[in-house]
């Protein structure tokens, strides 16, 4: 619980942030205050400090340093792998799923409105996309997330990577929710591109990384100085960077642990909901093909705005779909691509747990949501 006596369950929208990252960062944002391109004392200890950051950040995805590119978040990074490719000389299509975030399709769209080819895979009604569905004959890029950020659905990632390798094509995943929630290794993925986030893992807003396998060559986005190995233009963020790598070295340090607490909150949560009536989990079962973090309940009959709202005045934060989208009420394409129809898309709710999530949240959340679920019914 937050000091207010708030139950936060949007963590998947934006995570607490670690003391430790605040704590590390601070120095940085204080007397840190040299260029890292400069050749001062002040400069060459930003950029040592840059550079320590780099070096975690690529240990905890099984990288090398080099291969790290800090970028103003995953948005950025997300953009810079897929117009990276689609402004390159590769021919080919731009491949992806359509369950992906915002910032992918948005960055996909860009490239089909420049002339290239692109396709989009539908997912199954769990919320997973089938490896086969995704057609990776002449493709350029192929674009895959590890986990969705509204169902929390696991998706076969290095099945897609395998098929696309041999079709000749790059793989980008955007794993921007499995980090700190399941194992995500480069290597073990074999992909060519991946995107991660800093405040999903209790580091600050504003900052993260694109991986870039060594040999892969990129149009960058941002052109000038030449920082970041000439890949991404811009007075890098030392404090941000540093606060990053430390939240993302405690997050994967402590996976194993953090992960079954958010597996066991979810699990609670989703026990305790399947006892109301007229409710659809729109997340896999425990078990299957799952992160430990999301679950995404329907509640027929029911408006999920109208029910964030009740429960927002009960201190309960939740969300409605994503985050991103859902200031613009926009129904969720996630969702309605695994084949809700359009009122159980606009009754659905995102709870999202963290590593501080505690059991009696959880309880409060159970005792709290039929009685409003039952009021909003009624009413309607
Ligand atoms: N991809 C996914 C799957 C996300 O959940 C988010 C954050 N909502 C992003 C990308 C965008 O990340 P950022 O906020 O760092 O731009």
């Amino acid at each position: 619980m937050t000091e207010r006596g708030t139950v936060y369950l949007d963590h998947a929208a934006a995570g607490v942030p670690r003391s430790e990252a605040i704590e590390a960062m601070l120095p940085w944002l204080r007397d840190g205050y040299g260029n890292p391109s400069s050749i001062h004392e002040l400069g060459r200890r930003a950029r040592r400090a840059l550079d320590d950051a780099r070096e975690s950040v690529a240990a905890a995805l099984g990288a090398g340093p080099r291969e790290i590119v800090f970028t103003s978040g995953a948005t950025e990074a997300n953009a810079a792998a897929i117009l990276g490719v689609a402004r390159g000389p590769k021919p080919g299509a731009i491949v992806a799923t359509a369950i992906e975030h915002p910032s992918v399709l948005g960055a996909v769209d860009a490239a089909g409105r420049s002339g290239r080819r692109v396709a989009l895979a539908a997912p199954g009604p769990d919320g997973c996309v089938p490896a086969v569905a995704v057609d990776v004959r002449g493709a350029a890029l192929v674009s895959i997330m590890y986990v969705n950020n509204e169902t929390g659905a696991v998706q076969p990632v290095s099945e897609v990577a395998a098929r696309a390798r041999e079709a000749g094509a790059l793989v980008h995943c955007d794993a921007v929710q499995a980090l700190g929630k399941l194992p995500v290794d480069v290597r073990a993925l074999a992909v060519d591109l991946l995107s991660i986030s800093s405040h999903k893992v209790g580091g600050p807003r504003g900052v993260g990384a694109l991986y870039i396998r060594e040999g892969v060559r990129l149009e960058p986005l941002l052109q000038g100085g030449g920082q970041e190995f000439g890949r991404r233009a811009g007075t890098e963020n030392v404090a941000a960077a540093v606060g990053f790598a430390r939240a993302v070295g405690l997050a994967v340090s402590g996976l194993k642990e953090e992960a079954a607490r958010m597996r066991q909150a979810t699990a609670r949560l989703r026990a305790g909901l399947a006892a109301i009536e007229r409710v659809r989990f729109n997340t896999p079962a425990p078990g299957s093909a799952t992160a430990p973090h999301i679950l995404n309940v329907t509640f027929e009959g029911v408006d999920g705005e109208s029910l964030a709202i009740a429960l927002d005045r009960e201190s309960i934060a939740v969300s409605t779909g994503s985050a991103c989208a859902s200031l613009a009420t926009k129904p969720s394409h996630v969702l309605a691509a695994m084949g809700l129809e359009a009122a159980a898309v606009r009754g659905s709710i995102r709870f999202s747990v963290g590593p501080t999530t505690e059991s009696e949240e959880i309880d409060r959340v159970i005792r709290v949501v039929p009685s409003i679920v039952a009021r909003l019914r009624s009413i309607r």
